[in-house]
């Protein structure tokens, strides 16, 4: 995807810090070289190489908004245009880099023990370790609550069993945080996926998200020691925290699927000829391009405010329901458009576009589906709950 400022129509980056820029650029130089050139085939192949994520850690993109442990500490917008700029390529690459940093590496480092963070983020950091998230289980998705994995005192040990389900990074990852009921309510693990009774096994059939790894896993009386409980978890709120970590990831990330997308279809067209002429020159391609131009800066600018409030200490799960449910929908429908535009090549791996489209459905899904969100803005304006 294009990043010069000629589809910035607003001049939105003008508002990025120096920080952020120079993230943004090194983001782009790398994605432009080694990214955007493979991951059509990546994506047909339905794998990542395992490499890419030594890449991405030796570019410091790993927890880049955590201080400390390896960590470089970044700024909310530096991390932000991070995502837009991986997601440009692919979802799954954001994915990645929101799976290990906001997800595995922010609950380690917020709930974590000091052993615990010395022993996995600097690993994680640099991308030598990976690490998973399982909330999901088969029985339980938008209701996490309902979760039945069980975690069981025995001596000095906890004992888990249970299954999770639609893990990202579930089958590469070496280290899985889990999360589990125990007797006095929910609670977070570390448990090494080389231990005992942990089995993770690909779901290789996706149609969305191909070029990244989602895995179910059983934990079959998986035995871990008491200091693999991370101490500062308790409860549901908890996981929220790391999930909206994830979300705001994901507010910035579909700005640049969108941006990919609008920019395929304005090359496309500029060059391709019906009817003797340009398909720019038609009014009807002129008013979805205008359309999907306002899209992308309306969504840019979403992602620009919810960092200020990120930053102010004020973004609250509603604002960030609205960013996430107001930015994906608009990206997938900007994909829809642009997919239309290039005719029958938009069907094809040949341009991003029906890639950006069909991972844009598991994005609307992951982090709270479209309806969760909506239910939580509802939930907000009326202070009706609809949930239940
Ligand atoms: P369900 O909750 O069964 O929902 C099905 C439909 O019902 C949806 O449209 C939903 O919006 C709707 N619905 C549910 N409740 C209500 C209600 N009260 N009112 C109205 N409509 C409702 N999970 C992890 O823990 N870790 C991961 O790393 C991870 N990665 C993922 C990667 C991919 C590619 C995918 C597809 C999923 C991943 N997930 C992960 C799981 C994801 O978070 C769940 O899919 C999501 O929470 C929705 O749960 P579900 O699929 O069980 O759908």
């Amino acid at each position: 995807g294009a990043t010069s400022s000629e589809h910035d129509l607003l001049d939105l980056d003008d508002e990025l810090s120096v920080e952020a820029r120079t993230t943004r650029d090194a983001v782009c130089a790398y994605a432009t070289t080694e990214l955007g050139p493979r991951i059509a085939d990546w994506y047909e192949r339905g794998t990542l190489p395992r490499d890419v994520a030594k890449e991405l850690g030796a570019l410091g993109l790993f927890g880049m908004q955590l201080n400390g442990y390896g960590c470089p500490g970044l700024s909310a917008d530096a991390y932000g245009v991070t995502c837009r700029e991986l997601e440009a390529v692919d979802s799954g690459l954001r994915s990645l880099v929101s799976v290990q940093g906001c997800l595995a590496m922010f609950a380690i480092h917020r709930y974590g023990s000091e052993d615990q963070r010395r022993a996995w983020l600097p690993a994680m950091a640099t991308g030598e370790a990976l690490g998973c998230f399982g909330l999901t289980e088969p029985e339980a998705g938008s209701d996490p609550g309902s979760m039945r994995t069980f975690a069981r005192r025995d001596g000095a040990d906890w004992v888990l069993s249970g299954t999770k389900t639609w893990i990202n990074n579930g089958a590469i990852a070496d280290v899985a945080v889990i999360w589990a009921r125990a007797d006095d309510g929910i609670l977070g693990f570390l448990v090494p996926t080389d231990a005992p009774g942990f089995t993770a096994r690909e779901i290789t059939r996706k149609l969305s998200l191909r070029a990244s790894n989602t895995a179910t896993i059983v934990l079959d009386d998986v035995r871990v020691p008491s200091p693999a409980l991370l101490p500062g978890a308790r409860g549901l709120k908890c996981v929220l925290s790391c999930l909206n970590e994830a979300r705001f990831g994901i507010v910035w990330g579909v700005v640049g699927a969108a941006r990919s997308c609008y920019t395929s279809a304005l090359d496309y067209v500029g060059s391709r000829e019906q009817f003797g002429r340009p398909l720019a020159s038609y009014q009807l391609s002129q008013r979805k391009l205008a359309d999907m131009a306002i899209a992308v800066t309306h969504a840019g600018m979403t992602a620009l405010r919810l960092t200020a409030l990120k930053q102010a200490g004020r973004l609250t799960p509603v604002r960030i329901s609205l960013g996430k449910l107001a930015n994906a929908r608009s990206a997938i429908e900007v994909a829809r458009i642009a997919r239309g535009m290039l005719g029958a090549n938009g069907v094809t791996l040949d341009y991003p576009v029906m890639r950006h489209m069909a991972n844009l459905e598991a994005v609307l899904t992951v982090e709270g589906t479209e309806e969760v969100h909506t239910l939580t803005i509802g939930h907000a304006v009326t202070g009706l709950s609809a949930f239940r």
